[in-house]
């Protein structure tokens, strides 16, 4: 293929872009903020507020990006920040239980009732490898099956990559997401030695992929036939669809369920829940073991809290599910009059747009241009927070009309 010319001109980010580079590896701390898939040197931020981000030289960007998915209430909700501010003046880290860790652990649990006992640990990674740790010791069995596309975190077990070495890769099994035929194969084959099966419910990590109408049901009934433990990795999709899990709106009930992102605010966060007997596991009640020095710590549970308490009091999510509608629904009848080869999948609020990796590359520096910040990857989903409005949607969707021609050739 063509070599595509960087679309972007030499910018401040191309310099702070290249000093990074000196001292951080690849110039980033997690590689998709690189703009590897988009090319061009990623947007230096200096701050963000509600749905904008507002970058080093200046410019201002509708987000929907949204750091891949914490915040649901926006950058910089008042109440959220007064929250996090008031933690702060108690001490940002104890190393000792407190008791707003009880009540974002209630209140979680009372949202997803699944969860009966719950550990919180500093990201959705460490919650991934918990449960897993946690399926293996309650079966005695080995065997971990994932879907291909999902990311799960980047625990070697969950990783098919140089670094990992093939006694753990051996231990993993991968089914085609929504291929219930070939899981159950797969649990059938392995049968005595499969102890997990692992799913986002909501695919967000291959763009957006909805789960078909028996597909999570279908995985229950499986688990249930092999006795394999059934995890759902809601890090993306908890407290996002609706106030709970994916589980709650699709009537599907896993056995340990992981969460990250929104549960904590905006500040680092994750959790790992599920049913109390294979919970209680966990040291200090019994042998697994897990912890951590910032787990729980005051300013993610008190950012946490208050999040959960806005959302339940609000009640956003017909109001986001509104927006998020009107703006697919809008980019997808311009890309049809244009007869472009792009695809639009949305459920609530959260979106991805599908097209070739050369057409996403074009639209993508054309929308930074009129000010609309996409995630910067066609595997990965795009966000919308209660801070974006009607005005928001409108303007991009203007920037959509005027860049998917001339500027976005359609082949
Ligand atoms: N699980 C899913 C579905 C995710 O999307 C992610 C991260 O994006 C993770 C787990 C890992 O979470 P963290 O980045 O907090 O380690």
């Amino acid at each position: 293929m063509a070599k595509i010319k960087d679309p972007t001109p030499l910018t401040l980010d191309h310099k702070f872009f290249a000093e990074a580079k000196r001292y951080l590896v690849g110039g980033v701390n997690s590689p998709v903020r690189s703009f590897k898939d988009v090319g061009g040197a990623p947007v230096f931020i200096k701050s963000a507020r509600g749905s904008k981000l507002y970058s080093e030289d200046g410019r201002e960007f509708i987000d929907y990006c949204m750091a891949f998915g914490p915040l649901i209430l926006g950058h910089g909700h008042p109440e959220v920040a007064g929250a996090i501010k008031e933690a702060l003046n108690n001490g940002t880290v104890f190393g000792a239980p407190t008791k707003s860790e009880t009540m974002l652990a209630a209140a979680i649990s009372n949202a997803i009732p699944s969860i009966e006992r719950l550990r919180f640990t500093t990201s959705g990674t460490e919650a991934v490898m918990t449960a897993i740790r946690l399926a293996r010791a309650y079966t005695g069995k080995e065997k971990l099956i994932r879907f291909t596309g999902s990311y799960h975190g980047h625990a070697d077990y969950l990783l098919d990559c140089h670094g990992v070495p093939e006694g753990f890769k051996k231990h993993t099994l991968t089914a085609p997401y929504n291929d219930l035929e070939k899981t159950s194969a797969l649990a059938e084959r392995y049968k005595g030695n499969a102890a997990a099966v692992i799913v986002e419910p909501v695919a967000g990590n291959m763009g957006l992929v909805l789960p078909g109408r028996n597909f999570l049901k279908g995985l229950r009934e499986i688990c249930d036939r092999y006795k394999i433990i059934l995890i759902f990795d809601e890090v993306i999709t908890g407290f996002r669809l609706c106030y709970g899990g994916a589980q709650n709106l699709f009537n599907a009930v896993p056995d340990m369920t992981c969460l990250g992102k929104i549960i904590g605010g905006g500040l680092p966060a994750g959790a790992v829940g599920g049913h109390r007997e294979i919970m209680k596991l966990l040291a200090p009640e019994e042998e697994v073991y897990q912890a951590g020095t910032f787990s729980g710590n005051p300013l993610t549970i008190n950012a946490g809290l208050e999040t959960l308490k806005i959302l339940l009091k609000d009640d956003p999510y017909g109001r986001l599910e509104d927006l998020t509608t009107r703006l697919c629904e809008g980019i997808a009848e311009q890309v049809k009059i244009r007869g472009i080869k792009l695809k639009v999948n949305f459920i609530a609020s959260m979106f991805s747009i599908s097209c070739g990796a050369k057409l996403f590359r074009k639209l993508y520096h054309a929308l930074l241009e009129e000010g609309v910040y996409l995630s910067p990857s066609n595997l990965e989903t795009n966000f919308i927070s209660t801070a974006h409005d009607d005005k928001d949607i409108d303007k991009t969707l203007k920037a959509f009309n005027k860049v998917l021609i001339p500027n976005v050739e359609t082949s």
